[in-house]
């Protein structure tokens, strides 16, 4: 017999069809079947298995366009099963892996590859970026349509920027002609040139290479001009920058093709808050200052910024422990990632309950070109997410990410996941 699943009593939040009530949820065979009121009564037949939702906000699961499961090459900070054990537990039901594991995923017999090991490991769904250029050298484009036809659901060199303003246009265009998304680190090297921290008091009071907003805009900027020479979508990484969303704002008024993520550590934390040398608060690009941080804020209220992303990036404590300027970049976020939304965009009112979602499920899932999740239409992919919006609670290690780097370990946060179900299973339970 099929599998029944009810979810009863929930308070069901679906933007892209303009729900939000108290509904039951019918779950049969992996797939929503139907969302009404009173089904409990109606359809729990022999066999239903029936979950208790009271009090808890039932959401699409959770897509997360931006994560670094760092499988194959470096499965001691984190491997596809850790990684997505990390993603049910933050209510994450899809991540986007991105390419620049070791080797760099640039063909199509990684891809299937890591496709067939996912099939075996992974606890929710995950899909794989192929990178944009052969190594990620910024030198020859990889063979989209191979990597396409081998199942690569985005296209980025993220770790990287694409440099080579003619290779990126390029791209843009033969990405375009495939319906793939190229996903850009905007990051002009030359001006990054290595600071670990925003460049300005906080770099200098700590005596560390800073790195200037400048940086990314310059990046963000010949995106835009690309994006409008090509009619093809650019999506934007890890927006840090006050002026990056400015620019974003103004080309999305001018009608130009450009979509764009932030980051819970970028608009939960600035460069001011750093503690001493602490590698774990070191990130690319880095934490910038409060006038950024509230440019974010206002760019994810108003749409500008159209989804939230985590750029999971997990690394051992050795390496994260020689301090800001010999760590290296990245910190975990997937176990963190909607605790920390509803604690500062939430229960401060940037955002409301379902824009949360639609920055963190249904946009992502548009974006991706992902029909079957995003949302609980009947049909959709049996990805939920069950929430309490008002527990506390303390992140602290270990995490089910074989990495510990998060600069949110110790910090109260208000909001937390209570069950996660991956096409019908339950996944992660308080
Ligand atoms: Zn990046």
């Amino acid at each position: 017999m099929t599998e029944r699943l009810l979810i009863t009593n929930g308070l069901v939040i679906d933007p892209a069809r303009k729900l939000e009530a108290v509904r039951d949820v019918l779950i049969v065979g992996g797939k929503i079947k139907e969302v009404a009121a009173g089904l409990s009564k109606k359809k729990a037949v022999l066999g239903t298995t029936t979950i208790d939702a009271k009090g808890l906000w039932v959401v699409p699961g959770l897509v997360d366009m931006h994560v670094h499961l760092r499988e194959p090459g470096r499965e001691g900070d984190e491997t596809i099963a850790t990684g997505t054990m990390a993603a049910a537990r933050g209510g994450v039901t899809t991540v986007l892996a991105m390419a620049n594991t070791e080797p760099v995923t640039d063909n199509p017999s990684q891809l299937a590859f890591l496709r067939a090991k996912a099939e075996a490991d992974a606890l929710v769904a995950v899909l794989f970026a192929g990178s944009v250029s052969v190594g990620q050298k910024g030198e020859r484009l990889t063979e989209f349509a191979k990597l396409r036809a081998a199942g690569a659901a985005a296209l980025s060199d993220d770790g990287r920027p694409v440099m080579d303003a003619g290779l990126m246009r390029r791209a843009l265009e033969y990405a375009k002609d495939l319906g793939l998304l190229v996903i850009d680190h905007c990051e002009d090297l030359t001006l990054s040139a290595g600071g670990c921290l925003d460049e300005g008091p906080d770099s200098l009071r700590k005596g560390v290479k800073g790195s200037p907003w400048a940086a990314e805009t310059v990046h963000v900027a010949r995106d835009i001009a690309l994006a409008e020479l090509t009619g093809a979508r650019v999506h934007l990484a890890h927006l840090s920058a006050a002026a990056s969303v400015e620019a974003v704002r103004a080309a999305k008024k001018k009608g130009v093709p450009v979509s764009a993520e932030a980051c819970p550590h970028h608009f939960a934390l600035t460069s001011a808050m750093v503690p001493g040398d602490d590698g774990n608060w070191k990130m690319n690009p880095p934490l910038r200052r409060e006038d950024d941080r509230a440019a974010l804020l206002e760019g994810l209220a108003d749409g500008t910024i159209d989804a939230i992303s985590t750029d999971h990036a997990p690394h051992g404590c050795g390496a994260k422990s020689q301090g800001l300027d010999l760590a290296p970049f990245g910190v975990i976020g997937l176990e963190t990632s909607l605790a920390v939304v509803l604690t500062e965009l939430f229960h401060k009112k940037i955002l409301t309950r379902r824009q949360v979602v639609e920055r963190m499920s249904s946009a992502p899932a548009a974006l991706l070109g992902l029909k079957d999740r995003g949302t609980l239409a009947p049909g959709a992919r049996a990805d939920l997410a069950l929430v309490d919006p008002d527990a506390a609670w303390t992140p602290q290690a270990p995490y089910l990410s074989l990495s510990r780097n998060t600069p949110f370990s110790a910090r109260r946060l208000k909001g937390r996941v209570v069950k996660t179900l991956s096409a019908g299973r339950v996944v992660h339970a308080l």
